[in-house]
Parts: structure tokens; sequence; C-alpha cells
């Protein structure tokens, strides 16, 4: 069933095909006669031309289904490291299949070696909180979206989840049912110069205008890594609605959602956690940076859709007009939370609002909160938060969005301010 992976393997196999020096591991580990080469350890690496054969049982091993033979599974057990953004997981085996994280153990690791705990108090605890099918083992296997503790059960300062689940059980929150709709933006480089996928190395493509949603090789760079990750995050069964080519060359987004509550931060998570997987094995660079170029290059956002119950209810769009009243006055706090190095990116330029001024509008891109026209015509809707980055934590966005304008209230001096500013009538 792992059909994503073939694909991307191949990709692989024809990358390291001029590096015969290690293919003596190969020989070792699946009994082919090599002699004379080095023993080191088994490495993919040893694939070679002369060792089609090898190639052909790597991919059986990879795409090998166990379950005739073993009722164990392997489950990946996934977590945000010490920097934020950065992906880290390691696996272990099951003895049976299961359907929820609670049938799940607790873990641990080395959270000096992720720069989340000191080398003399090292263990942090990691909590499975959501199981996705696993898209690269195929079976029953699973990935495991954790978060993590100190070994006395406090979240360490980088679980964001923790809070983020506060916020959405909230009952007050939980009545609104809210639903988030992301759209991830992402960069492609090219392994080694660190310059994006279709880049003539050292220098530069033509002017920004033919390459969003194009066809064509001199247009679109990197569609089988975006559709590679378009099926894996629906085989494993991640909330994807879709995917396009990007503005910048070599720049793609995906869409996860409409999901509720904590879902969209854990949906967005393994999604990335696919997406870098599946780089590593094109040999391609994942970077989340906000401006991966300088100059007349779009920067790279992670707008989030979002909507409460009565804002999709007749009379939401005055629902609406409050909740954007609400982000105005915390609008520094919204975008100190909004994401690395975001400044570079929301310049007044390339569709995006100036970082200093909160601004929205119907129909508008370059708002910090636009509203579709579709939404203004039926009176109800969503709105579309355009500030957050795309290294953005979907957890901290997504639980702040539901804080300001469900469980936060401005004072009523604040209110009619900002009312006047914005030209609102709440
Ligand atoms: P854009 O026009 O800004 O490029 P996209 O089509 O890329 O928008 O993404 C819009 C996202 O909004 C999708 O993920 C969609 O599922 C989500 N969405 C649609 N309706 C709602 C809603 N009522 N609340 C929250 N999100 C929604
Ligand atoms: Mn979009
Ligand atoms: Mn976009
Ligand atoms: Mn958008």
């Amino acid at each position: 069933m792992a059909q994503a992976v073939v694909p991307a393997m191949q990709c692989q196999v024809g990358a390291v095909r001029a590096r015969p020096a290690a293919a003596g591991a190969a020989g070792r580990v699946w009994g082919v006669r090599r002699s004379g080469r080095g023993t080191s350890g088994f490495r993919v690496m040893a694939v070679s031309t002369e060792t089609t054969g090898v190639v052909t049982r790597m991919e059986q091993l990879l795409n090998m289904d166990t379950t005739p033979f073993t009722d164990k599974i392997i489950a990946e057990y996934i977590w945000v490291g010490g920097t934020g953004i950065d992906l880290r997981s390691k696996s272990r085996t099951i003895s049976k299949p299961v359907e929820d994280p609670s049938e799940l153990p607790k873990w641990n690791y080395d959270g000096s070696s992720t720069g989340q705990a000191p080398g003399e108090d090292s263990e942090v605890i990691l909590y499975p909180q959501a199981i996705f099918k696993d898209p690269f083992r195929g079976g029953n296997n699973i990935l495991v979206m954790c978060d993590t503790y100190t070994p006395a059960g406090e979240p360490i300062p980088t679980n964001k989840r923790n809070r983020a689940a506060q916020v959405f059980s909230d009952p007050k929150v939980v009545s609104q049912v809210p639903w988030f709709g992301i759209e991830q933006e992402y960069t492609l480089l090219q392994r080694d110069v660190n310059w994006p996928l279709g880049w003539p190395v050292g220098g530069y493509p033509g002017p920004q205008g033919p390459y969003y949603c194009a066809v064509g090789s001199d247009k679109s760079f990197g569609r089988d890594i975006s559709d590679a990750h378009y099926k894996a995050c629906l085989y494993a069964g991640i909330n994807i609605s879709g995917t396009n080519g990007e503005v910048m060359p070599g720049q793609w987004e995906y869409q996860v959602g409409p999901s509720v509550g904590i879902e969209a931060g854990d949906h967005i998570w393994i999604s990335r956690y696919i997406l870098e997987r599946i780089t590593e094995q094109a040999g391609v660079v994942l970077t989340l940076d906000p401006k991966p170029i300088q100059g007349d290059w779009n920067g790279a956002g992670c707008h989030t859709n979002y909507s409460t119950k009565s804002m999709r209810e007749d009379g939401g769009f005055e629902v609406i007009k409050k909740a954007i009243l609400n982000l105005s006055l915390r609008h520094d706090l919204h975008i100190s939370a909004y994401g690395e190095g975001n400044e570079r990116r929301l310049t007044g330029l390339h569709e995006t609002a100036s970082i200093d001024n909160f601004s929205w509008g119907v129909a508008n891109r370059g708002c910090s909160i636009r509203v579709g026209r579709d939404t203004e015509a039926k009176g109800k809707g969503y709105l579309e938060d355009r500030r957050p980055a795309s290294n953005m934590d979907p957890y901290v966005v997504t639980a702040l969005l539901a804080e300001t304008t469900i469980l936060w209230e401005p004072t009523l001096e604040a209110e009619v301010l900002a009312a006047k500013k914005l030209a609102l009538k709440v």
C-alpha cells in the first residue's frame, strides 16, 4: 500500500548510483557475494549500477507486508525539538496494532541532544497524543505525534501542544467548534548549494509571474515531491485539502483543513514530518524560512483560515467583525507568536501587509486579515489571518486565535477606539 514511497525511492536510487564505494555492505546484508569490498555498516548508499538486483530486494524489504508473519508493528514517535521548529523521531516495536494513542506506552529520549534538557538530568518523556497510518512503512505501522514532559509530569518549555490542548478543552471554546484551514507554504532547495530548486546555481530565474500554479519544465520545479506528499498525507489520514505551485519558483503550498481545535496542529506537524521524510528521500532540502530569498521574490507564509460556530451561522459576519476588532487590539502579541524572521516577509509588498500595522479588508491580499467575497455576500463564513509565517507553530497560532476571539475581552474604551480606527461597527 505504501505507493508513495516508490517514486521517491527511485529518486534516491538514481541519485546514488554513482557511489558504489560501500557496495560490500549491501552484499553482506543480503548475502550477495561481493568479495574485496568494504564491510562497513549497512547503508542505503550501498546501491550501485552492478547491483540492480539489490535495489529490487531493497524495495522488496522496505515494502514488505509483515502482517502475515507477526502481530507486532512499528510506531514512529515524533516530537518537536529544541528550536521549536525541528522535528525528531525514533521508532519502537509495539506488540499489536493500536487504534488509539492511549494504547501506547509513554517513552523517553535524551533531551540534552535536542537542546531540551541539561546533560545531568537529560530525560524527557514522550506522551503519545495522536496516531496516523505510516505511509512509508505501510501495513499497521503508525506515526505517533507526541508532546514532551519532565519526569515529574510538567510540560517542558517547547511543549506548545499542552497549552493549546487546554485552550481547546475550555467549554466556551468547545461549544464554538473552532475550525482551522491552514495553508502551508514551503520552499525546496538544491542540496549542498542551498539555492531553490529549478534556479541556476549562482544565478536567478526570470522574474515572478509565470510560476504560480504553472505547468512545464521551465516553470514548475518539484511537482513529484508535492504530489508524493499529497498522496502520503491522504494515506496517513491527514485532512489535506489541496496543493498548488507558488509565485516564487521552487515554492509550493498545501492546505490542511478545515480541522477542529487541536487536530489542526497535530495534522500540520505530521504533514511537515512527512514532507521532511519525502524530501530526505529525494535528496532535496526543505526550508520553512519565511523569506528564503531576499529581494523581489515572494516569502512563504502559513495563512490561517479560521471560523467559529457563530461565524458560520446566519449573522456570522458581525461575529467576524468583532473577532477582527479583538485581533487588532492584540496585533503585537500575535505577531510575536507567528514565526521567526517574519519581519523579513511582512514588508507590505508581495501580497503581505506591513508587520507594524494591523489592517483588514474584503478580498484584499495586502491586509493582515482578509475576508472572502463569499463570506461578505452570504453574511457568514470565515476570516483568513495572513500574518503567520511558514515556520509558525500551529499549536501556538490556532490556540491564540481561539483565545483572542473566544476567551479574551478588551475593555469597553479600547473597543470603542479600535472600532473607530478600523471603521468597524460592532
Ligand atoms: P487562498 O484563496 O487564500 O489561497 P486556500 O484555498 O489555499 O485559500 O485555503 C483555504 C483554506 O480554508 C482551506 O484549507 C479550506 O479548507 C479552509 N476553509 C474553508 N472554509 C473554512 C471555514 N469556514 N473555516 C476555516 N477554514 C476554512
Ligand atoms: Mn492558498
Ligand atoms: Mn499561497
Ligand atoms: Mn491564503
